[in-house]
């Protein structure tokens, strides 16, 4: 079974994507954090794709199409894979059914979080990650734990207002209209993402089940 997951930043997707790989046994995938690997590798292109990451833009599209494959390839096909951050626009998300169909797959379901721009700019301004390990936080919904030096505790470029409001509009511009294809494609999944996270995963669990 492969699964998309869709939401704008701050709509808790990073957190099901999670609890569902491990439920369902997948490979997770998670766009956000290959390309802040790649912006921090030692490769000619690392520097650019950290200028569009900290600006809260998509990075071109050759780039994710080479990272996406490149991470496919490495990975245990027999098991299903979570997509989490990829597709963020249609040119992705046709792409992606291309590579699952050299694979004889297909998404079976894009589950798509709803929140209001409210929600996601409270809880990504809230938003801190331990710098060692990578760790994400929410000063308010997921505190460190005591052990943790708070001084450690940064906070991504991109999770900063100027950032977070353009990544709110592409997710609009851009990301939405994977949403409208996926209804239209009957595979769309769509759910209220300002409830509890227990909340939110059993129905996904029971839906994807079906
Ligand atoms: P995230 O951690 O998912 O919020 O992603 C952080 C940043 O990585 C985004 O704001 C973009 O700059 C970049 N990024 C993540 N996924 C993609 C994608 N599918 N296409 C282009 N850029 C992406």
């Amino acid at each position: 079974m492969n699964l998309v997951i869709l939401g704008a930043a701050g709509s808790g997707k990073g957190t099901q994507a999670k609890l569902l790989t491990r439920e369902f046994d997948l490979n997770y995938l998670e766009m956000g954090e290959m390309l802040r690997d790649f912006a921090a590798s030692d490769h000619p292109l690392a520097q650019t794709a950290n200028e569009y990451i900290d600006r809260g833009e998509l990075v071109p599209e050759e780039l994710t199409q080479e990272i996406i494959w490149e991470h496919i390839q490495k990975l245990d096909k027999t098991k299903g894979f979570l997509f989490d951050g990829y597709p963020r626009t249609v040119e992705q998300y046709e792409h992606l059914k291309e590579l699952l169909a050299k694979l004889g797959q297909k998404p079976d379901k894009v589950i798509y979080l709803e929140v209001s721009e409210v929600a996601a700019i409270k809880r990504l301004s809230a938003r801190r990650m331990h710098q060692k390990t990578g760790q994400i936080y929410n000063l308010i919904t997921n505190p460190p734990p005591l052990s943790v030096d708070k001084s450690d505790l940064i906070q991504r470029d991109d999770d900063k207002p100027a950032a977070i409001k353009k990544r709110l509009e592409i997710f609009r511009k851009e990301t939405f209209p994977v949403v409208e294809l996926a209804k239209k494609e009957g595979v769309l999944l769509e759910l209220d993402g300002e409830r509890p996270i227990g909340e939110i995963f059993a129905e996904i669990k029971a839906q994807v089940k079906e």
